[in-house]
């Protein structure tokens, strides 16, 4: 086992400081920050020491009942379904404006609560966020029905009508970015919302919230618990006055969440949820570049993002040089306080997750891949793990099947396409895949075969507003992102009025 010096002790044990105050620890309903109504509070830790940053509000069923009545009267009677298009759009566009002014304090909540490189925080995700507000913005004047050809003498139109007041409940490994994928196109046709916040990461949503009413969102039309799954998260999936949910997260709460959503009102629901995709590297390829690819797919983010390219496919032609290119790459990657410059990777979120990739290493090595570099936790405190790379992995390994969402490469080899194809599509997941090819016809093969939501070609992780994102299979249901978000959020009315008088007359 290659062995690096990560050198990361003394970053762990005395933490930088990030320089932003938390002001907002409370429940958002009805536009003030409020104590939940029993009082309780949770803490929010730091992942980098498992010490407490703060307490914050834990929102209940009374929390979740009182936010969904104050956003049904908004819907139903506030001004924000019945402001013109243009006049919410610049409310989105002055949000985009203060996101973009408060980048950094945002990106500093961001890292404190979730660990993730501040660099990235910054300079990744926060451009993303506002791109995608203005993006949203620029859509809410441009909502249009269509008009139809009925076999009778009618006129039909149709109306594309917001869906009423929506759940959405949100995960930890990108707090800002899932909080306006969610609250974005919702707000852009109309609809009032409660949003629930990951019980890890409560603060950036917040502080974005209160953005949100600075740019002049009307009170009660988004509402914000921080919470816990089975206490906050399934009153608000099965509220019989809750007319749309949209759910990311694991796929065991999904199926939970869509059967409370169909036991309570059968209400509409769109999921995002796990993954395990393919990252496949053809013959041809540039190893080099292949390897830097294959690298960041899987470990940006600590490997915690759903769609991480977690089983790189490496024909077997350039297999040996890969895998010794990618353990060299993986050694070379810098761990430590992600508030320092340069830091790649923070730590995991926390102690579950942690213990978890650990024992995902552990299975790997008892099931006889060849562990090529890491497998350990680094330092003593908080919940770093070494970039860690498995070879000769096969398909019926825990590695190769289940999502470890951790800095865990496991490397697989394959002969030809035709195979590659099969295992690639022989899960149950179907999020996104990487594809690395000089070769147009290898290219155009995989995007077409691969059963699959996103297909990155010489790529990957391109997260522009207008992409559709989303799973097939057991990743999801619906899309976010682009166009296709905003048909979440909207009801068609076909409206029929006849041509001449009526037939009766
Ligand atoms: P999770 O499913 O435990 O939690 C997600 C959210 O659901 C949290 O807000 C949580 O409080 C809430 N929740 C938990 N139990 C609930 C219940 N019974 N009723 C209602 N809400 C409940 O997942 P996680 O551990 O936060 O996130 C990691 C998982 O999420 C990974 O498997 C990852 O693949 C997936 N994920 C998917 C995407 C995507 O876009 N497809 C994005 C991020 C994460």
């Amino acid at each position: 086992r290659a062995v690096a010096n990560y050198g990361t002790a003394a970053a762990i044990e005395e933490p930088i400081k990030p320089s932003v105050s938390i002001e907002h620890t409370k429940l958002l309903i009805n536009g003030q920050f409020v104590d939940s109504v029993s009082g309780k509070t949770f803490p929010t830790f730091d992942p980098r020491t498992g010490e407490v940053i703060t307490h914050v509000a834990e929102g209940g069923k009374e929390d979740v009942d009182l936010a969904v009545a104050v956003a049904r009267k908004a819907f139903d009677e506030g001004p924000w379904p019945k402001m013109t298009a243009y006049e919410r759009s610049l409310v989105l566009l002055r949000f985009a404006d203060l996101l973009e002014k408060h980048t950094e304090e945002l990106a500093k909540l961001e890292t404190w609560d979730n660990g993730k490189p501040y660099e990235q925080a910054l300079n990744v995700e926060l451009p993303i966020c506002v791109r995608l507000i203005r993006y949203y913005a620029g859509w809410a004047d441009k909502i249009h029905g269509l008009t139809a050809q009925a076999d009778g003498p009618h006129h039909v139109q149709t109306l594309h009508e917001p869906i009423g007041v929506c759940g959405q409940i949100i995960p930890w490994n990108f707090p800002l970015l899932m909080f306006v994928w969610k609250v974005g196109p919702a707000l852009a046709t109309g609809n009032t919302i409660v949003l629930k916040t990951a019980e890890q990461t409560p603060l950036s949503a917040n502080f974005a919230a209160k953005l949100l009413l600075q740019a002049g969102l009307p009170d009660g039309v988004l509402n914000v618990i921080s919470g816990f799954g089975p206490t906050a998260g399934a009153p608000l999936a099965s509220h019989m006055d809750v007319d749309k949910l949209a759910f990311t997260g694991s796929t065991e709460t999904g199926k939970i969440v869509q059967s409370l959503a169909a036991q309570s009102n059968l209400k509409p629901v769109t999921l995002e949820l796990g993954g395990k995709s393919p990252f496949i590297i053809a013959a041809d390829a540039d190893v080099d570049q292949a390897v830097e690819l294959a690298h960041f797919a899987l470990f940006f983010n600590q490997g915690q993002c759903c769609c991480a390219g977690s089983r790189t496919f490496v024909h077997e032609s350039i297999y040996d040089e890969f895998v010794s290119k990618a353990t060299a790459r993986a050694i070379k990657r810098t761990v430590g306080d992600p508030f320092k410059a340069g830091i790649e990777q923070g730590p995991q979120i926390d102690p579950e997750q942690f213990d978890k990739v650990l024992s995902y290493i552990k299975s790997g090595n008892e099931s006889g891949a060849t562990l090529e570099t890491g497998g350990n936790r680094i330092g003593s405190t908080g919940y770093f793990v070494e970039p860690t790379v498995f070879s000769n992995v096969t398909d019926d390994m825990k590695i190769a099947k289940d999502e470890i969402f951790g800095p865990v490469q496991s490397i697989l080899k394959f002969k030809d396409l035709d195979e590659v194809i099969r295992r690639a599509n022989a899960t149950r997941y179907g999020l996104a895949a990487g594809v690395f090819t000089k070769n147009i016809d290898t290219a155009n093969t995989l995007t077409r075969a691969l059963r699959v939501g996103t297909v990155w070609v010489n790529c990957f992780d391109v997260f522009d507003a207008a992409i559709p994102f989303g799973g097939y299979k057991m990743s999801g249901i619906g899309r976010e992102k682009g166009i296709y978000s905003l048909h979440n959020y909207l009801q068609v009315k076909a409206v029929v009025e006849p041509l001449k008088n009526p037939a009766w007359l």
